[in-house]
């Protein structure tokens, strides 16, 4: 079998991140497999953000990772206009959103597909992935009701 490398619509493959990354390995290790995993504060379960390593409310250094909903709401997002060729493929603006997602935690993200407007804040959105080189990478895929 053949496996055929699948080119995202944004970004050359040279700037897929490193799926062993120190920090975020076990995000990309869940997104191979099509599952959205967050950092939680392993002694009081807060969520923390994906290169926070002390807990803001108790101070504990030990993160947890816990599968969460693919589902979160827009907080905020923007119409990037950047044209780079040779590492961003996509030549039309495209959204950067960030996602407040339902377990808690904010990330910030594009689409899955391309899409030449930002979504309205508010809007509920369900997270799927791209796929930059070898790494699955959160993004939005559906807006699930506008
Ligand atoms: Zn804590």
């Amino acid at each position: 079998m053949t496996a055929t490398a699948v080119e995202d619509w944004l970004l050359d493959s040279a700037l897929a991140p490193a799926a062993d990354d120190d920090v975020l390995a076990p995000l990309y290790g869940a997104a191979s497999r099509n599952e959205l995993v967050m950092p939680f504060c392993a002694a009081c379960a807060l969520p923390l953000e994906l290169d926070q390593e002390v807990c803001d409310s108790c101070g504990t250094a030990e993160r947890a990772w816990s599968t969460v909903a693919p589902r979160g709401t827009v907080h905020a997002a923007t119409l990037m206009h950047r044209r780079e060729p040779g590492l961003v493929r996509g030549v039309m603006p495209y959204p950067i959103v960030d996602v407040e997602l339902t377990s808690g935690h904010r990330m910030v993200m594009t689409t899955v597909q391309p899409a030449g407007t930002a979504p309205p804040i508010g809007a509920a959105v369900h997270i799927g992935f791209r796929h930059l080189g070898d790494v699955a990478i959160p993004a939005i895929d559906i807006l699930e009701d506008q």
